[in-house]
């Protein structure tokens, strides 16, 4: 559906609401994960089936959509770092708008909606203007990532702090991080949004004092079937990102515990996902 056709969803569906009566739609924020959709929340699953009403960005896969009833109406607001279709505040205003018409809807947002996904700047305006929502969460990128390319975020052997950050800065104000704490040692740092910016990421940890043969890996795609894991070290990894032409989402994984998907790599041989989500929330 595009953008200008939403007039039509902001006619008021509550039924003549008594005076004083609540007449305002519910927002339901909801997780949707990294991609794959048998790693949905079943809670998100059945939310997902039961919706009438979905506003949804970019990050979330073709495959979690097709879990939508079909005559579920879908408002695409877009949301790449470079390229939004709609700024935050006119999401913020399109939601309000609806809800204050008495649409009830789900926000669906890549990964989980309280990491890097802007579920806290909604959340708190729908708090303001007293829209009742709540928050189903989704599996976040790193933790995705984790288990479909056998990297551990944490293992006593080798790390005892996992950080995530973000390696792209609002308004692309340049990187204003804390380089000593990232650049700690025994720890795992995931850097979401980080790809584009990889050759300063990797100088200033290295400056900090991080070594430049720590193990790192770049994972493209996580859980997706085109999903790449290219591993190397802190050194070479801008020189692999070129090479291998690695593009957002991707995320940066930086520590010891990259070295265990030797190790730990998932075996294509075994089946999961025999039974799908849709199985799971059918009753
Ligand atoms: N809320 C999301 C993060 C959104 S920020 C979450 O919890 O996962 C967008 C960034 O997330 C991307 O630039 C990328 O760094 C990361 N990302 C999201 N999905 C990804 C995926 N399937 N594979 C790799 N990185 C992903």
């Amino acid at each position: 559906m595009s953008l200008v056709d939403c007039r039509d969803l902001l006619v008021p569906r509550a039924s003549h609401p008594e005076e004083g009566e609540a007449r305002f739609g519910t927002v339901t924020l909801v997780g949707a994960g990294p991609g794959d959709p048998d790693l949905l929340t079943v809670k998100a699953a059945r939310a997902l089936a039961n919706a009438s009403l979905v506003l949804y960005d970019h990050l979330v896969s073709p495959a979690v959509l097709a879990l939508l009833p079909a005559d579920a109406e879908r408002i695409y607001v877009g949301k790449e770092s470079s390229r939004h279709t709609l700024s935050q505040t006119s999401i913020i205003a399109l939601m309000l708008r609806l809800a204050q018409a008495g649409r009830s809807m789900l926000r669906l947002k890549g990964g989980d909606g309280y990491i890097f996904g802007r579920g806290g700047e909604e959340a708190q305006a729908l708090a303001a203007a007293g829209v009742p929502f709540q928050v189903i969460p989704g599996l976040t990128a790193a933790q995705g990532a984790s288990a479909s390319t056998g990297i551990p975020l944490t293992h006593r052997d080798h790390a005892c702090a996992l950080v995530l950050a973000t390696g792209h800065l609002r308004d692309n104000n340049g990187l204003d991080m804390d380089w000593p704490m990232l650049a700690r040692p025994r720890q795992t740092v995931v850097l979401y949004m980080g790809v584009n910016n990889l050759p300063e990421i990797v100088r200033q940890l290295q400056a900090h004092g991080l070594s430049g043969q720590t193990p790192a890996a770049l994972v493209e795609k996580a859980t997706l079937p085109e999903e790449r894991c290219i591993t190397g070290t802190l050194d070479d990894l801008p020189a692999l990102a070129l090479r291998h032409q690695v593009r957002p989402p991707a995320l940066i994984m930086i520590g010891e515990v990259v070295s265990l998907r030797q190790q730990l790599v998932p075996s294509a041989s075994v089946a999961c996902g025999a039974v799908g989500v849709a199985s799971l929330v059918a009753n």
